[in-house]
């Protein structure tokens, strides 16, 4: 059977990682907003193409995205999908167009988060990333790829991540409670290795 699945977290909770392993799993494809309108550019709906938004440097409008990612959906045999929907109107819209087999939240707690996306460390040089914490350079500070220098990007200091946070609990825990209502959502513990988070989902999943 072919899976359509939804996987909602929070920024650092390894959606990313658990949508790639998921896909390569189950066959389904991997289903990013940014993916779908890069691959739908030119599409033409009632209030323009995307190309016109990205293209003017203008957040592409809901109703627009709301498009673009059914028209993704429409082309998958099976999907899990990662990034929408990102507030309760789109999650409302996602139910009318779709049924979905299954939806998780990684549930990560917010402490585990902020350490999570502090600890990222990008080669100055080449541009390998790096993890503090999970996937650390030999010698701290030093790239292994090419010996430069490990930064922390802006986007990646506490200020940063806890203000990333709090506008993901702000417009998602409508979306969660949505879900919820319609008795769809399953939570799953998100704080362990990305294989023992896997194993979790694929117990929900295999149920
Ligand atoms: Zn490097």
């Amino acid at each position: 059977m072919s899976h359509r699945i939804l996987l909602l977290g929070a920024p650092g909770a390894g959606k990313g990682t658990q949508s790639a392993k998921l896909a390569e799993e189950y066959g389904v494809e991997h289903v990013t907003t940014g993916d779908a309108l890069r691959a739908n550019k030119d599409m033409e709906t009632e209030y323009g193409t995307p190309r016109s938004f990205m293209e003017a440097g203008e957040l592409v409008p809901d109703p627009v995205v709301n498009e673009i990612v059914e028209a993704a959906l429409a082309d998958a045999d099976g999907f899990v999908l990662d990034g929408y929907p990102r507030n309760l109107e789109q999650a409302e819209y996602l139910s009318e167009i779709t049924d979905l087999d299954a939806v998780i939240y990684l549930d990560v707690d917010e402490e585990v988060l902020v350490d999570r996306l502090t600890g990222r460390r990008v080669c100055d040089e080449c541009g390998a990333n790096f993890h503090v914490d999970f996937q650390p350079p030999e010698e701290p500070g030093v790239c292994d790829e090419c010996g430069g220098e490990l930064i922390q990007r802006d986007d990646d200091t506490e200020e940063t991540a806890r203000e990333r946070l709090d506008v993901f609990y702000e417009n998602t825990e409508p979306v969660i409670e949505h879900f919820r209502d319609e008795g769809d959502l399953v939570e799953v513990d998100g704080e362990a290795t990305p294989d023992e988070v896997f194993e979790r989902i694929r117990g929900v999943l295999d149920e």
